[in-house]
């Protein structure tokens, strides 16, 4: 971990209603292929990962939580805008994504591999010889966890 993943990261939806302040550790970034991503997203869902006690949100009027029952997930998004900028598994190990894309320096963060590829798109190929999984990571890419 270089001294500069240690700087806070800051990042926001588009109009602003959400914004946020990460103050510790954050995960590289794994895109993830899977359908639900596809749809709340519009495309691939790319998402570093940190600690919930290290994400301090700044404006939060316009976020809600729509629930993603397939896994029983919660994913923030902007009321406003539209904007998804977080994604919330509530299995106890107090992690939470964020949507690199909504970030406004990502810093020296990198794209470390594919996840739920068996559900890509037809659309489009995968053709970086990043590390692929035909469904999560199954803690692969974790390790990569600074927390
Ligand atoms: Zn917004
Ligand atoms: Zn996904």
């Amino acid at each position: 971990m270089s001294a500069d993943s240690l700087q806070p990261l800051t990042g926001r939806c588009l109009c602003g209603g959400v914004s946020y302040r990460i103050d510790g550790p954050r995960r590289n970034i794994v895109n993830c292929h899977c359908e639900n991503c596809r749809r709340t997203h519009g495309h691939v869902a790319a998402y570093t990962s940190v600690d919930i006690a290290d994400l301090e949100l700044l404006e939060q009027q316009t976020l809600r939580w729509y629930h993603d029952s397939s896994p029983d997930t919660y994913r923030g998004f902007c009321s406003r805008c539209g904007a998804s900028l977080f994604w919330d598994a509530r299995d106890g190990r107090g992690k939470m994504a964020v949507a690199a894309g909504t970030l406004d320096d990502s810093g020296d963060l990198e794209t470390i591999g594919h996840v739920y590829v068996a559900e890509a798109g037809k659309y489009y190929v995968i053709d970086d010889e990043l590390p692929h999984f035909e469904r999560g990571n199954a803690g692969a890419l974790e390790q990569d966890d600074s927390g």
